[in-house]
């Protein structure tokens, strides 16, 4: 029964970004999600709901597709695992890696499998720690990564995430991390009149701690085409363009996290060739097998790769794999969901229903008075909530209005998230968003938001 498996749930399991305490006390409830199909999902008391968060931001082809559980079975049937090491490999990591450098940049060479994104993280810093003691500058090693930036939850990764929940009490972030200015102009209308002169902003800031730290101690910069979780924000313009120029002139290498950008969901294959970067490593997961089992992949550049090969004819193998790497039933799901995309041609889908989903957004609750912001670019989107929206005075966290309105949606029968630093309600719907269902997100969010903040 359900009341047994919340019992049971509160008793055994340790639940990953959870309040743990008032889980166990059976606070807050144990949600036993059972099916999914297109843009739904529906739990065990056959509550159906629409996901406008496709899990987290990774069901990209939407739940239920019978084309990548039948390649999974298919895969598990005929070989369920072997490693890939020294060389091995299946049809399937082969073949994926080939699909995965012709939807990458032109200057990227080669593909790296892991599980998830922050295991892919922590594989591009050391990579990116190996290219520098490779080219004899042991010194070079720090890593910039942005405030509100998300990376991952492991030490290193953990320490480059800049949401300070991630940091408290975990003794992080560790070292030979440091931290610049998110691209958020809405949040610091303190700091500049325009975007463009935020954007020059978040250049003086970087040289500043460039010049601070010594450029010949930096190896990388890391950010996501468009801040993620730390507020569902796309650049300013110019804003890549210009910092891109910063790194090249100090030789401090560009790691362009994709792992909620890749694979459509800005309504181009991938985030950095929507915004031109010119990144020298891509980390991807999520998108890769639209979550249909894990995998994640760090591409590296031509640049970066002559460097790799260089250490290993003068070291011998690289000291570094997973037992996991290139798993043959993720690679399986990778080649399915990958064709899957093509097929349905669901990255013009995103570009196309993205357009219709901002603007229906930004029409139905720009003029609300604590609407403060309303983003975003394909189908990833954001409302912002504020008290007072000429002042931009946020609301007090402790009054949770983000989480309010996201409960009341959810009461509506729509999924969005309640993104963890603000008032933020965050939408990253699977790309087979139809019209219709875009309608029925923003038609629901209305309600919510009216029944929280009024009309
Ligand atoms: N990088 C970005 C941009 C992410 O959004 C996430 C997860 O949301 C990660 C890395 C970490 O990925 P994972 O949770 O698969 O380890």
């Amino acid at each position: 029964t359900n009341d047994q498996l919340a019992q049971w749930d509160r008793e055994n399991f340790f639940h990953p970004s959870t309040h743990l305490a008032q889980h166990a006390r059976g606070e807050t409830p144990t949600r036993v999600i059972t099916g999914g199909s297109g843009v739904y999902i529906e739990d065990r008391d056959g509550k159906k709901m629409l996901d406008g968060f496709a899990g987290l931001y990774c069901v990209n082809v939407g739940y239920g597709r019978s084309e990548i559980a039948d390649a999974i079975a298919a895969q598990a049937k005929e070989l369920a695992y072997y490693h890939a090491y020294v060389g091995h490999g299946t049809e399937a990591s082969i073949k994926l890696s080939k699909m995965v450098l012709e939807r990458a940049p032109e200057n990227m060479s080669k593909v790296y499998f892991g599980l998830g994104g922050s295991d892919a993280n922590e594989t591009n810093i050391k990579l990116v720690w190996y290219y520098n003691n490779v080219l004899g500058r042991p010194e070079k090693k720090k890593i910039i990564s942005r405030w509100r930036g998300y990376h991952g939850s492991g030490l290193m990764t953990g320490s480059l995430t800049g949401l300070e929940l991630f940091h408290k009490k975990f003794d992080l972030p560790l070292a030979q991390v440091i931290h610049t200015e998110a691209p958020y102009y809405y949040r610091r209308p303190d700091l500049a009149q325009s975007e463009e002169d935020f954007v020059a902003y978040c250049v003086s800031e970087l040289e500043a701690l460039i010049e601070r730290e010594g450029a010949d101690t930096i190896a990388a910069f890391i950010g996501e085409p468009v801040l993620g979780t730390g507020g569902i924000v796309p650049p300013p313009a110019g804003y890549w363009k210009a910092i891109q120029s910063v790194l090249k002139k100090h030789d401090i290498l560009l790691i362009a996290d994709e792992v909620v950008t890749g694979f459509g969901r800005l309504g181009s294959m991938m985030g950095t060739t929507h915004y031109g970067i010119e990144a020298d490593i891509i980390t991807i997961a999520k998108g890769l097998t639209s979550a249909y089992a894990p995998l994640s992949g760090s591409i590296v550049s031509d640049g970066v790769w002559k460097v790799l090969e260089q250490g290993t004819d003068e070291l011998g193998p690289i000291g570094h794999g997973w037992t996991y790497s290139a798993h043959p039933i993720g690679a399986a799901a990778g080649v399915a969901n990958l064709e899957l995309i093509d097929t349905l041609g669901l990255v013009g889908n995103a570009k196309e229903i993205g357009a219709y989903f901002n603007k229906a957004l930004q029409d139905a609750l720009g003029g609300h008075a604590n609407v403060g912001d309303v983003r975003g670019e394909g189908l990833l989107a954001a409302v912002e909530f504020v008290a007072d929206k000429d002042g931009r005075t946020f609301f007090d966290p402790a009054k949770k209005v983000g989480p309010s309105i996201a409960t009341a949606l959810l009461g509506e029968g729509v999924i969005a998230r309640a993104m963890p630093q603000g008032d933020i309600l965050g939408f990253a719907p699977p790309l087979c968003l139809t019209r219709e269902e875009a309608d029925a997100i923003v038609g629901a969010t209305v309600k919510a938001v009216e029944s929280v903040l009024g009309a």
